[in-house]
């Protein structure tokens, strides 16, 4: 009789592991520990393909190539806004679910935006991504990808050094969640992200230069306090009533603004970081004095800074961004209470604007249209304009 076949040992992607999940996978090989530590080592530099690893034994490289499904994306399309300081890349997954990356440049900083999720589940009303739906969660792996995808466009010089203004860093120095999805709906791979991002070993970015943009869901905001690290808290409040507030960001009624407010003060109290207010300005909908009042006073009682960010048109939605005047009123109306306020711009350049909006039309293969929105701003195919990106960043340790 015949041996039963040994089951076949899963696949998997090797950025949805920790630290210590990675010593589990190469003890469970039989290697010895420090192989662990090299391999983290080429991860947190963005070299997955163990062909490249090259201070591993060719054994091991064939048999870590055989246990790993990367889910490394395409790079389909690359636009260029802003006279080239925004730069938004679509990337398509295996599956063939498509997301969009952002990259912004300023003389000081060079910020990815980065998706969670394929669609969101949210629904807010004046997004547009939320008017798409959900399709489906991003694995660790696929957000740490974008990082790796933007910070490899920026070391190659596939963004041009006419790109960069004077000063601006060639690599990534600021990470946002504020692009596709609910990053508190996916804590597994926002929270793996953040940690790969960490790592001083790696990507070495300080956990304030990380920031993590939510709808408000309280349990995960307790959650990310629990990670130990004073990440940048943005909570996307944008009513300051929960009357409107359950029209403008449904979720509200599960968990209205006095128990955002409370996960708010308590994750500040826990990292000792101070926390943002994220308001989409709405013209006649949520820039009235009553609003700024309220809002003055939550940003106050939280010592909380608000961004004010005037609503980008979004296809299928009536709403509109306010007059200039009432932007300037509702903006002093808010600073009356003594709460700082910052007014960000709507031309894709600021890294409010060029997110949560990531919807327009990319014709994908098969009749899909991925929504990603850019506006008049010019588009680049990337067959021919943009060399294949490699998966890594550049020669490792
Ligand atoms: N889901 C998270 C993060 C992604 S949305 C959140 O909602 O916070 C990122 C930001 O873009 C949020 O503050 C969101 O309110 C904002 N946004 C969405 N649609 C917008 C629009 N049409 N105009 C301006 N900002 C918008
Ligand atoms: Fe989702 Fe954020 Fe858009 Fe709301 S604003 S639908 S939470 S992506």
């Amino acid at each position: 009789m015949s041996e039963p076949a040994a089951p076949e040992p899963d696949v998997l992607d090797p950025y949805s592991l920790d630290r210590a999940g990675i010593s589990e996978l190469l003890s469970e090989l039989g290697e010895p520990g420090y192989r662990a530590d090299q391999l983290h080592a080429w991860l947190v530099r963005g070299v997955d393909d163990p062909a490249e690893m090259t201070d591993l034994p060719a054994a091991l490289r064939e048999r870590l190539a055989a246990r790993f499904a990367p889910a490394r994306p395409d790079l389909v399309a690359h636009t260029v806004a802003d006279e080239g300081h925004t730069h938004k890349l679509l990337l398509r997954f295996p599956d063939g679910e498509a997301i969009e990356t952002v990259l912004m440049l300023y003389p000081d900083r060079a910020t990815v935006c980065i998706s969670t999720q394929a669609g969101c589940a949210m629904g807010c009303p004046f997004c547009a991504t939320g008017q798409a739906g959900f399709r489906r969660q991003l694995t660790a792996g696929e957000v740490v990808r974008q990082v790796v995808v933007a910070d490899a466009a920026l070391r190659s010089g596939v963004i041009g050094e006419e790109h960069l203004p004077d000063g601006a860093p060639s690599r990534v120095t600021n990470v946002v969640f504020m692009g596709m999805g609910e990053p508190l709906a996916n804590l597994p791979a926002t929270l793996a992200t953040v940690r790969w991002l960490h790592d001083p070993a790696g990507f070495n970015l300080s956990a304030r230069s990380i920031t993590v943009s939510t709808v408000g869901l309280v349990p995960g905001i307790a959650k990310l306090a629990e990670l130990g690290l004073p990440v940048t808290l943005a909570v996307s409040l944008h009513a300051a009533t929960d009357g409107l507030r359950d029209d403008l960001v449904p979720v509200n009624r599960q968990h209205p603004l006095a128990e955002v407010e409370q996960a708010m003060a308590d994750y500040r109290r826990v990292t000792n970081r101070r926390v943002s207010i994220e308001w989409c300005l709405i013209g006649e909908v949520n820039d009235d004095a009553l609003q700024a009042d309220r809002l003055g006073a939550i940003a106050r009682r939280l010592r909380a800074h608000v961004n004010v960010i005037p609503m980008n048109p979004t296809p299928g939605v009536r709403w509109k961004e306010p007059t200039p005047q009432r932007v300037r009123t509702f903006i002093a109306g808010v600073e009356r209470r003594g709460a700082t306020v910052t007014l960000r711009d709507t031309r894709g350049r600021d890294a409010d604007a060029a997110c949560g909006q990531l919807l327009a039309s990319y014709p994908l293969g098969a009749g899909t249209r991925l929504p990603a929105a850019m506006g008049a701003a010019e588009r680049i195919d990337a067959a021919t304009a943009l060399p294949t990106l490699p998966a890594t960043t550049e020669a490792g340790p």
